[in-house]
């Protein structure tokens, strides 16, 4: 019964494994962990196998209809960029409905019974598919790369999420309490908005904060997902040397043209909004997370101007991202952690596509999280890589935690694992040596995911996906 009623936390409500304490859940046995792992991977299988279209067109085409052991899933594993593989054009020209139809096969969602035909801009089209449909959350990414990835989240994620931050952030080292800590959170963004990360706040009000007064964002207001997309595809096409050609929307236009001068003051505004909270919240815990340059700016800022010691010492300080392609100065952590008071900078890797975070000890190893099955693989063939020994190879994942999407993925990052020995810190998972590298950044921009399994059966699926009946 146990191991039955343990699949199920870890599925639908991981912390209950350990009754929310973050020492217990930091020492479950490997084994232990490896076979709730499998477990949880044949249930996703089998409720999804059939249910996802992409994913049952895939497992057609490779033949894969049981799940005996990890590596057996790695041919069904997707690149990270389907979730940008729509046609460009759909977008530009707001043809939302055949949107939905592309989404319909990566989700259990109806989504392509929702009428958005009408949606004239992202922001509506989103708006009208949260009011249609409470639990799907779908969540885009920022744009780096000139186009933007559409993930179709379910409300449940942002909950497990923001369930597992409870039992972090909060570490109360026993069980669940029913009075809340009080805690604020310190924002240096926007408060709401579509992207994964802002999708994530309403979930850190819900299991954290005493209440939304309790949140300290530099923006109270929503981010517009249509501005992002327009500065995304302005970067692009600069690049390409094909700004000339864009078609842009003037009312979006207008708003772009806002925005730019938002981000502009942003340094100062920031500057300003980390001293109120100094203020503020002082000898507060706070829960604040960025990514490290804009943490250094903060402590900088506060250290020139003789502010030390600001917040509560359990204050919970976190960053990950890696280095943005900018130099760390020696030192940073530190001035982080003087200006902040807080005793300890918890570092992370994570990304949009992944529920899990991989958080970082004091032997500066990521240590794996219980709620993603890690694999590496070769990096030109995708075939998987020994789970032994000292490893480098590309990093996927399958996420536990996805219920209405498929889980498995390819990501664009080098990674090494200690899969046998067992790290000085005591903490039991396997770990990550050294640091997360980007294959583009290594290959000058380039990165080609070859999908392990037989490319026709990937090639397949590919055009099933983006053949919308046009
Ligand atoms: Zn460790």
């Amino acid at each position: 019964m146990t191991i039955t009623k343990n699949i199920q936390w870890l599925l639908t409500d991981p912390p209950m494994l350990v009754d929310y304490c973050l020492e217990a859940w930091d020492h479950l046995p490997r084994e232990e962990v490896d076979a709730l792992q499998l477990a949880g991977l044949k249930q996703r299988f089998a409720q999804l196998r059939n249910a996802i279209p992409m994913l049952k067109k895939l497992a057609d085409a490779e033949n894969v209809d049981s799940i005996d052991n990890f590596n057996d899933v790695v041919p069904l594993l997707f690149d990270h960029t389907i979730y940008k593989s729509y046609p460009p054009s759909l977008l530009e020209n707001n043809r939302f409905q055949h949107i939905n139809k592309w989404l319909a096969k990566l989700t259990l969602h109806p989504v392509e019974e929702i009428d958005v035909s009408h949606c004239q801009s992202i922001d509506e089209w989103l708006e009208v598919m949260d009011a249609a449909l409470p639990q799907l959350r779908i969540s885009h990414s920022t744009g780096t790369s000139g186009t933007v990835s559409f993930l179709p989240h379910s409300q449940s994620e942002i909950d497990k999420n923001g369930a597992m931050k409870q039992m972090s952030v909060w570490n109360l080292g026993s069980p669940l309490r029913s009075e809340r800590p009080e805690l604020h959170v310190a924002y240096p963004f926007f408060r709401s908005g579509c992207s994964s990360h802002l999708r994530g706040n309403d979930g850190i009000v819900k299991h954290l904060l005493r209440g939304e007064e309790y949140f300290h964002a530099a923006y109270p207001t929503k981010m517009s997902s249509d501005v992002l997309y327009l500065s995304a595809r302005i970067r692009g096409a600069q690049a390409k040397g094909t700004l000339d050609r864009l078609k842009v929307n003037p009312a979006i236009l207008a708003r772009k043209e806002e925005h730019d001068a938002l981000q502009a003051k942003m340094p100062a505004h920031l500057k300003q909004f980390f001293q109120h909270i100094a203020q503020e919240l002082r000898g507060k815990r706070i829960y604040v997370w960025a990514t490290w340059n804009l943490l250094h700016n903060m402590a900088k800022a506060g250290l020139e101007t003789g502010l030390e010691g600001v917040f509560s010492a359990d204050s919970y300080v976190s960053t990950g991202g890696g280095t943005k392609g900018l130099i760390q100065p020696a030192g940073w952590r530190e001035d982080v952690l003087r200006f902040t008071g807080a005793k300890e900078l918890h570092e992370l890797y994570a990304m949009s596509e992944v529920l899990a975070t991989h958080m970082r000890c004091e032997h500066g190893h990521y240590h794996l999280s219980h709620l993603a099955i890690p694999f590496q693989l070769d990096p030109q063939t995708s075939e998987p890589l020994p789970r032994h020994g000292r490893i480098t190879g590309r990093a996927a994942f399958f996420d536990l935690g996805a219920d209405s999407r498929w889980g498995g993925f390819i990501s664009g990052d080098e990674i090494t694992i200690e899969w046998d020995q067992h790290c000085t810190c005591g903490r039991t998972s396997r770990y990550i040596v050294g640091e997360v590298q980007r294959y583009s950044e290594k290959n000058g921009g380039d990165d080609k995911i070859t999908c392990a399994g037989t490319e026709s059966a990937h090639q397949e699926a590919m055009d099933f996906l983006n053949n919308l009946g046009e």
